[in-house]
């Protein structure tokens, strides 16, 4: 499995980065996980939109999914979409909310997607065997994993501190946690990790190897790989356009 980060800026776009999205292949099939503000343009780097198989949004803030509008658009007018329909695995209403993010007058996004409603659940996704689970989040949010050829790739969405993410993640060669949240006093429950917690999910868990992400742009990145390298060793902070093999 070959892991690509299209965009690892946390909450919103940075300077350097695009919001949450990552194309994750095997066998020459080609899973987006996410497709957060600004991940369009950097997408067309590394793939043609037109060569993507399926999309999963883990859940609908802005950062995780408004680039599905113009994804709409080229499938629409670029003349080079080769395939039917792309499924779209998202929490229930997401066909409702992208069209709005789209052109609330211009009907439904169905052309281009068919979309699945998402809860904790199992099942297969080309050569994907994929598990998701619930997260601590403000709105519906679902991590995830994906399993082929005897490897396995968790990708938290966001959370807070979440049972249910250690659950998902047990075993797991690779965690692909946000780590959202400085280290600060009275953080709010149930939005975000902070470094330290992200490398304490990876150690509960019993996973192969840490990658951060969703780390904003207005907070350290290097204070965050500290906080959870302090807790879980083998924990690296993920680059945009970094590749990753699971
Ligand atoms: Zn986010
Ligand atoms: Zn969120």
């Amino acid at each position: 499995m070959r892991l690509t980060v299209i965009g690892c800026s946390g909450s919103a776009p940075g300077p350097d980065s695009p919001a949450s999205c990552y194309l994750v292949e095997h066998d020459g099939y080609r899973l987006l996980l996410d497709l957060g503000s600004g991940a369009f343009g950097t997408l067309q780097q590394v793939v043609s939109p037109g060569d993507v198989d399926a999309v999963f949004l883990s859940h609908l803030h802005a950062d995780h999914c408004l680039d599905v509008a113009p994804f709409v658009v080229w499938h629409r007018y670029s003349g080079q979409a080769s395939r039917d329909r792309v499924p779209l695995y998202a929490p229930v209403g997401a066909d409702r909310r992208l069209r709005l993010a789209y052109d609330a007058a211009d009907g439904p996004i169905d052309d281009v997607f068919e979309t699945f409603a998402i809860g904790p659940g199992e099942w297969e996704l080309g050569p994907f065997h994929v598990a998701t689970a619930r997260t601590a989040h403000p709105v519906e949010c679902h991590a995830v994993r994906l399993t082929a050829g005897g490897r396995s790739l968790v990708y938290t969405g966001d959370t807070g501190v979440c049972a249910a993410v250690v659950d998902l993640a047990r075993g797991a060669d690779v965690l692909l946690a946000e780590a959202a949240y400085p280290d600060v006093p009275d953080l709010p429950p149930d939005l975000h990790l902070t470094g330290r917690e992200a490398g304490e999910h990876a150690r509960d868990a019993g996973v192969g190897r840490l990658l951060l992400t969703h780390v904003p742009p207005w907070v350290d990145p290097a204070g965050q790989l500290a906080d959870a390298a302090a807790v879980f060793p083998a924990t690296e902070l993920v680059q945009p356009l970094g590749v990753y093999t699971v």
